[in-house]
């Protein structure tokens, strides 16, 4: 349910509407608007007659919601979000570009990237401390240690840092390296990792699991942002299908559904989604000129040596290349890439 306010509706008026709402168990959401304030309201709605709401002063009219997701869809929030970091500001009209190696591997090579990226011009920068491998004899990461090489890494040339958060117990700690938490593929489901995260301060990147339907992802988006965290970037990186070619099938074909149901910003992961270096340029270009809201790309001093996902990653002077031909491509789209 939304309660549109007037465009003249007081701030009295918009506080009273929120106790009311909350005087009925209910979760009062403002989303204040460029004209008018508006209200999302969740919770179990079944009990309680909301409808005693549209007598209030100031109030407009109330809207119901049909989708399951409601803070997530564009039905309750119409306008973009846009999810501001100090170092960018992420959704549409902008093209950010978040790179760097899947694993934090030791300084010197976080370094390296680390004035790469910014030589670049790229003001993001990923890498993961802790990591989801699907063998508990691969390289599982860095931990606690790698968190350390990144905040050096931020503090010394400024990047923000987006780095996952794989269980609970760690949240303190990422939150305090990361400027966005990232949440991977095989956690998108992992309900109290997402309720933790919904109480951040940090915005949440949240990868689509790789057999999750649109509608079970922007549920786990909903589980986020109704502890009020709605700094909520999507993150397609590639499902399951019966195709071999690659490490997953990329679904491109999910980002205008995404737009036309969601407010939120999507962004696309073109090395996770192809597993091979060489395919990686053809989809990252795909993405933009789909409508996605950025990349993100893994890319390696090394690619040859590195100790996670080397096959996909790009080296620096492919990823200088593919820089070149995205900005070309972005002029007439009259998109911006940073
Ligand atoms: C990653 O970004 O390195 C990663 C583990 O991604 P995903 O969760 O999409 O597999
Ligand atoms: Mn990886």
């Amino acid at each position: 349910m939304l309660v549109v306010m007037h465009s003249h509706a007081t701030p009295e008026q918009i506080a009273q509407v929120i106790a009311a709402i909350q005087g009925m168990s209910l979760t009062a959401h403002p989303l204040p608007g460029a004209t008018r304030t508006a209200i999302g309201i969740t919770g179990n709605l079944s009990a309680v007659d909301p409808n005693a709401l549209a007598g209030l002063p100031g109030v407009l009219e109330l809207l119901r919601v049909t989708k399951p997701y409601k803070l997530a869809s564009r039905e309750m929030h119409e306008a973009d979000t846009y999810v501001r970091l100090p170092q960018t500001t992420i959704g549409p009209g902008t093209f950010t570009l978040i790179a760097g190696p899947c694993s934090v591997e030791n300084e010197e090579m976080i370094l390296r990237t680390a004035d790469f990226l910014v030589s670049q011009g790229v003001r993001l920068m990923r890498a993961g401390a802790f990591k989801p491998r699907s063998s508990p004899y691969a390289f599982q990461g860095l931990a606690h240690a790698g968190l350390e090489i990144l905040a050096k890494a931020r503090a010394r040339t400024g990047i923000g840092i987006v780095t996952e958060l794989m269980d609970t117990e760690n949240a303190d700690a990422v939150e305090e390296a990361a400027d966005v938490i990232q949440i991977g593929t095989r956690n998108m489901q992992n309900f109290s990792l997402l309720r933790r995260v919904a109480r951040s301060s940090r915005p949440v990147l949240l990868k689509r699991g790789m057999s999750a339907t649109l509608e079970e992802w922007l549920m786990a988006a909903e589980y986020v942002m109704a502890g009020n965290n709605f700094n909520v970037i999507l993150c397609e990186r590639g499902v399951r299908t019966f195709s071999d070619h690659s490490r997953n099938t990329l679904d491109l074909s999910v980002i205008p559904p995404v737009k036309h149901l969601s407010h939120l910003p999507i962004l696309v992961d073109p090395s996770h989604g192809t597993g091979k270096r060489d395919y990686v340029p053809a989809m990252a270009r795909a993405a933009l000129a789909a409508g996605a809201d950025g990349l993100l790309i893994e890319i390696h001093p090394e690619p040859d040596r590195a100790l996670s996902d080397g096959a996909q990653s790009l080296d620096f002077p492919g990823f200088a290349r593919l820089l070149e031909s995205l900005r070309r491509l972005a002029d007439p789209l009259g998109v911006v890439i940073n």
